[in-house]
């Protein structure tokens, strides 16, 4: 493979294999080396190779950098330990007294991190639901900054129209951010609809094998850019050497990986839909999602997370449900091999009073899915057996 033959052309798995690595100089070694150094050798003073140490200078993490930009379609790409410090790196951007606009269906850990604390700094917080923009437009104050998205949203898959509010956004000069966890590049790509920033928290699809925690930003403008080096460098939440090879392994099987969870989460989101112990299902894919039509405009695809509710949707027909499972694993967490079966009301939803939860359709049986990729027709036994219990 010669480096060149890689551009934004390339097909998306082209990208996703090759983008951002180029064989070993020192070796040839076609995996990207485990650079676990902290500093590095100066020939004499002032004379080094452009590195000097690894919090600002990393070649396993730069490779993993340049091969996110890459799958995103933007110029600029940086990693952090988690996926929340990934978020809270973007917030330092930010000044006392600016305003953000968010979600109210937003992932748990950002809500505490925006609630908890940057309110504490000086930040202002509107939450909104964004599956209606002219609402979102309605949030904004002359001290708006940026609205963060997240499109579809935890565990209720509602969408947000990513063209639509970055056109609101953008008359007001607000910075439009997207975390794209749930789709990922393989079947949304933000950046190419007008958005600023993507934010990801790489432990789910794109490691893709449950085996470290990550997150990442990814944009194409200069300045934001410039910013968030100096933050990643300055504040410090950089990810290690290990971590990010480790991400760079999944990223390469990320196209067979998607197509694989949505084949699957298709065909058991629609066995869900007819079953007459489930009452509810919540999957964009379906044409009885009310957003279906948004999720075809905006998406290549569906992904591989569903939720539904099982029996009359009270705790104990989803406890019983969720304690039947035996092929998948009872787990917080997404997007690995491995199918998952979480409980959100008692595991990652349990700050989110219940009150709310209700009014937004989130009932207290509720459970969500990621779906793995194991063959269909055990997954499909196992939902069915599950599913007996109620
Ligand atoms: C897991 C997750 C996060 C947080 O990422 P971490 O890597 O756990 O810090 C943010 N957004 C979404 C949608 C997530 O699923």
């Amino acid at each position: 493979m010669s480096h060149s033959a890689i551009g934004p052309k390339s097909g998306f798995s082209t990208k996703a294999v090759h983008a951002g690595q180029e064989p070993d100089l020192a070796t040839g070694a076609v995996m990207t080396p485990i650079y676990q150094t902290s500093t590095y050798a100066q020939e004499a003073l002032g004379n080094h190779k452009g590195f000097e140490y690894a919090r600002t200078h990393n070649l396993t993490r730069f490779a993993l950098e340049r091969n996110l930009a890459a799958l995103e379609g933007g110029k600029h790409g940086f990693s952090f330990g988690s996926g929340l410090a990934a978020t809270n790196a973007l917030m330092q951007v930010l000044s006392s007294g600016d305003h953000v606009v968010c979600g109210n269906n937003t992932y748990g850990g950002t809500y505490r991190l925006f609630e908890k604390v940057w309110k504490r700094h000086g930040l202002a917080f509107t939450f909104v639901d964004c599956t209606d923009p002219a609402g979102v437009e309605a949030a904004f104050t002359p001290r708006t900054r940026l609205v963060w998205l997240e499109t579809p949203t935890n565990p209720l898959m509602q969408l947000a129209d990513i063209r639509d509010i970055v056109e609101r956004a953008h008359k007001k000069n607000i910075i439009v951010v997207v975390d794209n966890t749930f789709m990922t590049p393989y079947f949304q790509r933000p950046l190419e609809m007008g958005a600023d920033i993507v934010m990801h928290s790489v432990t789910k699809y794109l490691n893709g094998h449950s085996d470290m925690v990550g997150g990442a930003l990814v944009m194409s403008d200069d300045g934001l850019a410039e910013q968030i080096r100096f933050l990643q460098n300055a504040a410090g939440a950089v990810p290690g050497p290990m971590d990010c090879f480790l991400c760079l392994r999944g990223t390469k099987t990320l196209a067979v990986r998607m197509k694989q969870h949505e084949a699957s989460a298709r065909e058991l989101a629609a066995i869900l839909e007819k079953h007459p112990r489930v009452s509810r299902v919540f999957y964009p894919g379906l044409a009885s999602h009310p957003q279906h039509e948004l999720a075809c405009r905006q998406a290549s695809g569906f992904g591989g997370m569903i939720s539904f509710i099982p029996g009359d949707g009270s705790l104990a027909a989803g406890e019983k449900v969720f304690n039947r499972f035996k092929l998948f694993t009872r787990a917080e967490s997404l997007g690995g091999v491995e199918s998952l079966v979480c409980h959100p009301a008692s595991m990652t939803h349990a700050s989110v009073p219940r009150e709310s939860r209700l009014s937004m359709g989130f009932e207290d049986g509720l459970l969500r899915l990621s779906v793995g990729i194991e063959d269909l027709d055990d997954l499909r036994a196992d939902v069915e057996q599950a599913l007996q219990s109620v």
